[in-house]
């Protein structure tokens, strides 16, 4: 599904991703854990264009989106993003959130773009909050929100990157059970986390990211019970 050959990239004179190789497969989903500053954000948003690749190559969906010719804006439109802060439109309701990009990106009618956003808000167990604006809604409900607004696009591929380090923790439960459903309904995933708990219950594989290296990768039994690089064990130290 997505194919990542020595993705270098660039801040000004600062390399903030060192040559990063590697696959991710369809229905997989893959947790990539590391310190803060290591390049983890970068490599979400270097996975559907948000920042410009220095060097390298990055096939997502069969399309190579480092290609000139590739038209972006539909290989985006794959790819759902899920961030940190939520990024919902404050001005407009729950359901106007989910059925915007639908209508404009896609050209989908008011009425089929209403229908599928309130079957996904359902999905996230927001039903009831449709005409609800934004910032009546608790960090986990909007957090869903968004996965639900990522979702309405019909993505092949969600990107996740922290979506439970904002909220309380009493809230981190739910949105966790929701990406957990996702991914056993078989959707591709790529989840940025600190949810160590999350990554060996539903990660089929586990990246650890060190100074924009990917340092070591495996099945989460692997990385978590026999860690090999003296980084990864001294990151799982501080975070288990
Ligand atoms: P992480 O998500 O793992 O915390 P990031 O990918 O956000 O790390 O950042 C990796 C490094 O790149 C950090 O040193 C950060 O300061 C730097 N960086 C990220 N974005 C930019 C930017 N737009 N301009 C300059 N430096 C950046
Ligand atoms: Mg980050």
């Amino acid at each position: 599904m997505i194919t990542v050959k020595d993705l270098r990239k660039s801040f000004g004179d600062t390399e903030v991703l060192k040559g990063i190789t590697t696959e991710i497969r369809e229905k997989e989903v893959v947790c990539v854990i590391g310190p803060s500053g290591s390049g983890k954000s970068t490599f979400l948003r270097c996975l559907n264009m948000l920042e410009e690749i220095t060097s390298g190559q990055v096939i997502v969906d069969g399309d190579d989106i480092t290609d000139p010719t590739t038209d972006i804006n539909d290989v985006r439109s794959r790819v759902g993003m899920v961030f940190q802060h939520f990024n919902l439109f404050p001005h407009k309701t729950v359901l106007e959130n989910v059925t915007l990009a639908p209508q404009k990106v896609k050209g989908m009618a008011k009425q089929e773009a209403d229908k599928i956003g309130k079957s996904l808000l359902e999905k996230v167990g927001l039903a009831d909050k449709a005409s609800a604006y934004p910032n009546s809604l608790s960090g986990g409900q909007k957090q869903r929100v968004a996965i639900a607004r990522a979702l309405a696009m019909n993505p092949t591929v969600m990107l996740f990157d922290e979506p439970t380090s904002a909220l309380d923790p009493e809230l981190v439960g739910d949105v966790l059970s929701v990406m957990k459903e996702l991914a056993q309904e078989g959707m591709t995933m790529v989840v940025v986390t600190h949810e160590m708990g999350f990554a060996k219950e539903v990660g089929d594989r586990v990246f650890f990211i060190d100074e924009g290296v990917f340092m070591e990768e495996g099945t989460p039994a692997e990385v978590f019970d026999n860690p090999q690089h003296p980084r990864t064990q001294s990151f799982l130290s501080k975070v288990l």
